[in-house]
């Protein structure tokens, strides 16, 4: 019998790192090796008790945390990956960066959900994706591998699906005054606080078109799908398109990454098309979505505009959750940070940290708050 796959979860009190263990816990084919997470340990501890990993870590534990049997700091983040034979980075946020790094100094498989390290630092990671060592966790992306793998026609371009967010219907001056509850409540995916928010103001998709840019290295655009059925599109040279099609649940491509071919470790319920009833797809209105076209651009562009989008969008989130800004004030924050940044090339992890210290800088400005 071959032996298990250890898998290192980076992020596992998350939402994706939640649904990983479930999915090792499941699978036959799978072993846990390692848990990592930031701050909060509470979680943690229950995961170490349920779950038994060899190796458990937080970066940076709250003051006065019992951290007893858990490795801290960052330093641990190398005691999580060694030893594992893949590892899913389910970091949030540009602090994601280096796991990814890592994973590529190491020439570790890396199942990926922390887009975030394609979008500051795609530039850093070309080596890990020219050997194939990188599968997207995003479902969009996962989607695309999907379609893509095996296929011998050319492929044209690719065609993301947006859910529209919580805002979709809302009219302009409640969208601008929204709050957190308002903005929160996701109408088809449930998902970590910040990418939720991101989803509501179209910078997640933004960041997943700067993202595909990096993983298939085609043209991509994104259109409006409220119902998250089709989970993106394939255009190919023939004129055929290839779609993947099923209920939003990211088990599906969290498994589908961690997992080599063989048995699924989960099988969802069954529905089909008779449930899912009518599929429409709807331009995306860059003035319901000012930011999306604020970071895509920055993405078109390069270099290290989106590492400075990036981080006042996380300045700006934070901002919003603890109540300090109103939703409209997001995108305002991002244009604020992006204009006042002279652009540079992106050619080591230091150009990326000094523009994302420039962008967290700008956004605090900009919010008011001191540095
Ligand atoms: P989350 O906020 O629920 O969890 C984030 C995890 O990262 C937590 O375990 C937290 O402790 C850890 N973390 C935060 N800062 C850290 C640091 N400095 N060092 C180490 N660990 C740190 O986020 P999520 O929704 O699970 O998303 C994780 C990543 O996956 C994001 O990049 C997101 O864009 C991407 N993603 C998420 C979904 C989803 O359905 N949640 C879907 C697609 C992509
Ligand atoms: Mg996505």
């Amino acid at each position: 019998m071959r032996r298990k796959r250890r898998v290192a979860i980076l992020g596992s009190t998350g939402s994706i790192g939640v649904q990983a263990l479930e999915i090792i816990q499941r699978s036959e084919s799978l072993e846990l090796h390692s848990i990592l997470c930031g701050s909060g340990i509470r979680l943690l501890r229950e995961q170490i008790l349920e779950y038994g990993p060899s190796t458990a870590c937080a970066v940076a534990p709250l003051d006065g945390a019992d951290t007893t049997g858990i490795l801290t700091g960052p330093e641990s983040l190398e005691e999580a990956i060694q030893g594992a034979d893949i590892v899913l980075n389910a970091i949030v946020g540009s602090a994601g960066l280096s796991a990814s790094l890592l994973c590529q100094e190491l020439g570790l498989p890396l199942a990926l959900a922390n887009k975030e390290s394609l979008v500051v630092g795609g530039e850093l990671l070309g080596e890990h994706l020219a050997r194939g060592l990188i599968v997207p966790v995003d479902s969009e992306h996962s989607t695309i591998h999907r379609c893509i793998h095996g296929e011998d026609r050319p492929v044209l371009g690719v065609t993301l699906t947006a859910s529209g967010g919580s805002v979709r219907n809302m009219d302009p001056a409640a969208m601008y005054a929204a709050g957190p509850p308002e903005i929160l409540a996701h109408p088809t995916w449930s998902m970590g606080r910040r990418i939720t928010v991101d989803s509501a103001t179209m910078v997640n998709k933004a960041f997943e078109v700067i993202e595909a840019k990096w993983l298939f290295g085609v043209p991509v655009d994104a259109v409006i799908h409220p119902q998250s059925i089709v989970h993106s599109f394939v255009r190919l040279a023939d004129g055929a398109w290839k779609a993947l099609l099923g209920h939003p649940d990211m088990r599906v491509p969290i498994q589908y990454a961690l997992l080599e071919a063989g048995e699924p470790a989960i099988v969802l319920e069954e529905d089909g098309p008779l449930d899912w009833g009518s599929l429409c797809f709807e331009p995306l209105d860059p003035l319901v979505y000012p930011a999306y076209g604020l970071v895509a651009a920055a993405g078109e562009e390069g270099g290290t505009l989106p590492a400075v989008a990036n981080a006042a969008d996380e300045v700006a989130i934070e901002a919003f959750l603890s109540g300090r800004i109103t939703f409209g004030r997001i995108s305002q924050v991002i244009a604020h940070a992006l204009e006042g940044h002279s652009r540079w090339e992106v050619r080591s992890f230091e150009d990326v940290m000094e523009a994302d210290a420039e962008g967290r800088r700008a956004a605090a400005e900009m919010i008011g708050t001191p540095c």
